[in-house]
């Protein structure tokens, strides 16, 4: 049994890298425990084929999906957390997003917090993960009280015509908010392995290198790789957590401290208090509300892959621009989304999808082709839920909701995407297993009857356990999530009595 430590993090990924590097900064003793280790730097770091096709950092673990099938998750339990793969596109989420809001298919959920009261935590994430974005160059953007910490990152020819053409078609592209150390004085090289790959440079900015690395740094925090948490256990009166059940390498061991934060992602957070159940917590821990699991989100998103046989695409660092003009109204009254490039696909990724497709042929598409990320926002709904079964392993049910809106969305970025020229499309839709924007497990709220955090991720249960996570979001929005993540745990630490 350890009890040196303030506070306890379980998870290094982008919600328990920023809180333990917040509450280094004041001076807080932290353990992070992370089941997986560090990626190591080596060739495959930038090889597609390990990456798209061998899938050589993804967990290997089944979940099962909501008629029990196994199905791989794309998920990658390192140090960093999924941020070590992610695309670095760090937007923050709109005003809108943190009210109520009526969608075609029901109502989006208002948050226990407004946009005002993130806002400046928003700012020192966007420091914090090195931000280039332009106001000027989103005049639909949420109001900010600071400019970008560093400007937007230019557009390579192509995409740069490419704007050109939207704008004429009748959108307003905009620079893509990215966490990229680039610029006179930073480490990127401006390559193509960049979105789904890892970075050898350390230039894309992750929650390992721009958050737990400094966190340890300052002293105060260690961090311990291949140490899995099995069990939260509590109290004898159930009133607070007393330790946690972890798995290392030489075997289990019990770990106590003062206070404590999840931040295993949203669907192992709830799958680790839905396992952690006990006479005294029959339903799970921090679940008197029974919603722990519930109102399990991952937005409705699509790539797109458009051709067009008599323009080359040389780019190499693709994912620059988003268009974002359907975000709160696509014409009838109701939230669309918003449209996003991604990194440029090769054709040996395109194999994962097209697999008897001979190489050359998928080769000469990439060349000729660009690809978009369309990203709706996926309604919360009590029946989409994580479960656990008799041997813990992981159940994630859900019926996508918000599917006329993407379907609109859809069509209506086809239009214009044929409108300026391109002759064939592509599309992938994601499945149950592209999980990448999970979140929604264990939603903040006032009422402690119907969410399972306060305002602070505090759970409404439990004295001192936090949940910094995905879990958090008690609507999804339709932006990438992790800048979200990031500016709530720094607002956590800053004010609620966990550091305290
Ligand atoms: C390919 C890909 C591309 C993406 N692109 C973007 C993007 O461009 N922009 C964006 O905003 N988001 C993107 N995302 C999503 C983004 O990575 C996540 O939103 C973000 O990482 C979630 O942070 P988190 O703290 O909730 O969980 P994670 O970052 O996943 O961290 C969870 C951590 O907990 C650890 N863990 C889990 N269970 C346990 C346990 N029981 N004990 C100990 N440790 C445990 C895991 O190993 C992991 O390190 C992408 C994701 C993927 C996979």
């Amino acid at each position: 049994m350890e009890n040196d430590f303030e506070v306890i993090v379980v998870g290094s990924g982008m919600g328990g890298s920023t809180t333990a590097f917040g509450l280094a900064q004041k001076g807080k003793k932290v353990l992070v425990l992370e089941r997986g280790s560090r990626i190591p730097k080596e060739s495959q770091n930038w090889s597609p084929e390990d990456i798209f096709i061998k899938k050589r950092y993804r967990s290997s673990e089944l979940w099962l999906d909501k008629d029990d099938k196994e199905f791989e998750p794309g998920v990658h339990y390192v140090v960093g957390g999924n941020t070590k793969l992610y695309g670095a596109s760090l937007p923050r989420f709109k005003e809108c997003d943190f009210l109520e809001l009526k969608h075609r298919e029901g109502i989006s959920p208002s948050w226990p917090f407004s946009y005002a009261d993130i806002e400046p935590y928003y700012y020192q994430a966007e420091e914090l993960y090195k931000v280039h974005g332009s106001e000027e160059q989103d005049p639909g953007g949420p109001w900010r009280s600071k400019p970008f910490p560093y400007p937007s990152i230019e557009h390579e020819p192509y995409v740069k015509e490419l704007a050109d053409r939207l704008s004429k078609a009748g959108v307003t592209p905009i620079a893509n908010s990215m966490g990229i150390d680039i610029g006179p004085k930073g480490n990127c090289i401006r390559c193509n392995t960049c979105d789904g790959f890892i970075c050898k440079l350390d230039a894309k900015s992750d929650a390992e290198i721009n958050a737990l690395n400094p966190a340890i740094k300052t002293g105060n925090v260690e961090l311990r790789t291949d140490s899995h948490v099995t069990k939260i256990v509590l109290t004898s009166d159930g009133k607070s957590v007393d330790y946690l059940l972890v798995s290392g390498v030489s075997g289990e061991y019990k770990v106590r401290g003062k206070k404590f934060v999840i931040s295993a992602g949203a669907v192992n957070t709830a799958a680790l208090l839905l396992n952690s159940k006990s006479d005294s917590s029959p339903n799970g821990i921090a679940n008197s509300s029974d919603q722990v699991g519930r109102n399990f989100m991952k937005h409705n998103n699509s790539h797109i892959l458009v051709f067009d046989w008599r323009r080359r695409n040389n780019v190499i660092f693709q994912k620059t621009l988003s268009f974002s003009d359907w975000y709160s109204d696509g014409g009838e009254g109701y939230p669309l989304g918003t449209v996003q490039l991604i990194g440029k696909v090769q054709g040996i990724m395109m194999k994962s999808v097209a697999k008897m497709v001979p190489l050359p042929i998928l080769n000469y598409i990439a060349g000729r082709s660009v690809e978009f990320l369309v990203m709706s926002e996926d309604l919360p709904s009590p029946e989409n839920r994580v479960t656990v079964d008799s041997n813990g392993r992981i159940k994630t049910t859900r019926n996508p909701r918000g599917v006329s809106t993407h379907t609109a969305l859809m069509q209506k970025t086809r239009k214009i995407l044929l409108k300026i020229g391109y002759k064939a499309i592509f599309i992938q839709e994601h499945d149950i297993s592209m999980n990448a924007h999970q979140c929604g497990t264990t939603v903040a709220g006032k009422d402690p009857k119907t969410s399972v955090v306060d305002q602070y991720c505090k759970t409404h249960d439990v004295d001192n356990l936090y949940l910094i996570d995905g879990g958090f979001f008690p609507s999804s929005g339709a932006m990438n999530p992790a800048l979200t993540i990031a500016a709530q745990a720094l607002r956590v630490v800053a004010e609620s009595d966990l550091a305290r």
